[in-house]
């Protein structure tokens, strides 16, 4: 049951309530789900805490007597529990909802609407996704805007373009159906492989455990640039493709 709440940083609290000691007090945490890039906590009497990690946000579950990381922006203390719920997002791209009844249908707004969730590509069939991604866009673009699919981060998009042998800038209508469906299994191979193993660690992510996570360590080409590619030994390339950072194997890559 949660006994206190202590909003660090108001900015990032959106929706019509505030996360504070007097609308969330007494109320239980009955239920966590992920969509896309969206952790949705609901609570007790019908409310819901929608948490959006944007680029870098992440919630952590640590130690109530532990000092709070940098760039904390909500802390969750439970009656009887020697844990705090935590929110750090050091970009700021993320956010915190809290509303009352279904979060899609929440009335009497303040700040920021709470970013739609597109299709997630562990929940889509490979018909849907040739629906979705037949769009005259780049892929690497298409994939990291998050719509029309969610969840698919820069890392996770690199690794499932090598492993399907597509270059980024490929236009996403362009691709063969043997290439569209090589995509879909890769990407849900590489998303579903960095859940298993606690998302990948390159600079300050952790888990909800405070951990690292470990699948940096299966990485094929993101952070190796000049390293050889685990398939044909040819040296990884950077690259910005949509403003990003983009790491490639030039040959097994080819833009067509
Ligand atoms: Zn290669």
């Amino acid at each position: 049951m949660i006994d206190s709440v202590y909003l660090v940083q108001p900015r990032i609290a959106h929706g019509p309530h505030v996360p504070c000691d007097d609308s969330l007090r007494g109320r239980r945490i009955e239920r966590i789900a992920r969509a896309g890039k969206q952790v949705r906590i609901s609570l007790s009497g019908g409310w819901t805490l929608v948490v959006h990690l944007g680029m870098t946000g992440r919630l952590i579950v640590t130690a109530a007597d532990e000092s709070p990381a940098k760039h904390t922006h909500l802390r969750i203390a439970f009656r009887g529990e020697p844990v705090e719920l935590r929110f750090c997002d050091p970009r700021r791209f993320g956010g915190v909802w809290l509303v009352d009844g279904n979060p899609d249908e929440a009335k009497g707004w303040i700040g920021r609407r709470i970013p739609p969730v597109a299709a997630d590509p562990l929940r889509i069939s490979l018909a849907q996704w040739r629906k979705l991604i037949a769009r005259p866009r780049q892929i690497k673009a298409l994939l990291l805007d998050q719509n029309p699919l969610s969840g698919v981060g820069n890392i996770y998009c690199d690794e499932a373009l090598h492993r399907a042998g597509i270059h980024p800038l490929t236009r996403a209508a362009d691709l063969s159906p043997a290439a569209s469906r090589k995509l879909y299994h890769a990407l849900r191979r590489v998303l579903t492989e960095a859940i298993a193993l606690g998302g990948s660690s390159v600079s300050d992510y952790r888990n909800a455990q405070g951990a690292p996570g470990q699948f940096q360590t299966r990485h094929r080409v993101y952070g190796r640039e000049g390293q050889p590619c685990r398939r044909c030994r040819t040296p990884i390339i950077r690259l910005v493709v949509a403003g990003r950072g983009t790491h490639i194997c030039p040959k097994c890559q080819r833009l067509r």
